[in-house]
């Protein structure tokens, strides 16, 4: 059963450093005339009216985009993803990834929840777009490697099961064999717990040349348990980690 909605966490500390590595990452690849495909597993529905009792009601976009959107340079790629959203919505990472791609790149979103594929069909309806509502690991796996080669995908479950972290090492070996170019980008929350470790050390230990970037923040409310955000990056663009390192004390700033 699907219970997680992500409207309640829309714009937290958390999605504001997937986005904002996102659209680094996009900002990169778009540098080159070359078509890419952008991939993402875990698409959402795109667009987050942070107005919402859903979204007010956990307060965590008033601790995260609220609070740090500022601080992002005017010329910042985030900064642009966000300006070219002009309808007060939140941009979720479909979202970026359309303000920033070209009509030549392909766009493959899948989403699998049916309330939230129906929104997402809705709001990033545009010829290069195509979305699956199925499972999408397996939707990732059948589509690579993708036409055009060149290209990014997100990976952005919500953790909701324990599953979630210990298939995704397997998964990304089976993948990365068929699409050894591809940029996949794979999201984990830093808990409290420490839940995230045995799959952040499984993924090191397979993938050494990655990156991992993380960032810190204060819990969004007393009790919570994520702290931090963290992004496993196969293939980093060449000379992405010293854009991102600053990244590292914006957040700390919320403290
Ligand atoms: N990537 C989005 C963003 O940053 O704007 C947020 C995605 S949210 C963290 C995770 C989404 O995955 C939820 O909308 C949930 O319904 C969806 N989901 C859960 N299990 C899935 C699966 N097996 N395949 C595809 N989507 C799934």
């Amino acid at each position: 059963m699907l219970s997680y909605q992500h409207l309640y966490h829309a714009g937290n500390a958390a999605d504001v450093h997937k986005h904002a590595a996102l659209a680094v990452a996009l900002d990169y690849l778009t540098r080159k005339d070359k078509p890419l495909s952008y991939i993402e597993t875990h698409a959402g529905r795109g667009l987050y009216d942070l107005d919402a009792p859903e979204a007010v009601k956990t307060g965590e976009a008033a601790q995260g985009i609220t609070r740090l959107q500022d601080q992002f340079p005017k010329d910042h790629p985030y900064t642009k993803a966000l300006a070219a959203q002009t309808d007060h919505l939140y941009p979720g990472s479909p979202a970026i990834a359309r303000a920033l791609l070209r009509p030549t790149d392909t766009l493959h979103l899948a989403e699998l929840h049916p309330q939230e594929y129906a929104a997402l069909r809705n709001n990033l309806r545009a010829p290069n777009v195509h979305t699956y509502q199925q499972d999408g690991l397996a939707v990732a796996q059948s589509l690579c490697p993708p036409t055009p080669r060149r290209g990014l995908m997100l990976v952005d479950p919500s953790y909701e099961i324990k599953a979630d972290y210990s298939q995704i090492p397997k998964w990304l070996g089976a993948l990365t064999k068929k699409w050894n170019v591809g940029v996949v980008m794979i999201w984990y929350p830093i808990l409290t717990s420490g839940a995230h470790r045995p799959m952040l050390r499984g993924l090191q230990t397979a993938h050494p040349e990655a990156l991992t970037h993380e960032v810190h923040f204060p819990p969004a409310r007393d009790g919570h348990r994520m702290v931090g955000s963290g992004l496993f990056i196969v293939n980093p663009p060449f000379g992405i980690g010293p854009v991102l390192k600053p990244l590292a004390a914006m957040f700390r700033k919320l403290t």
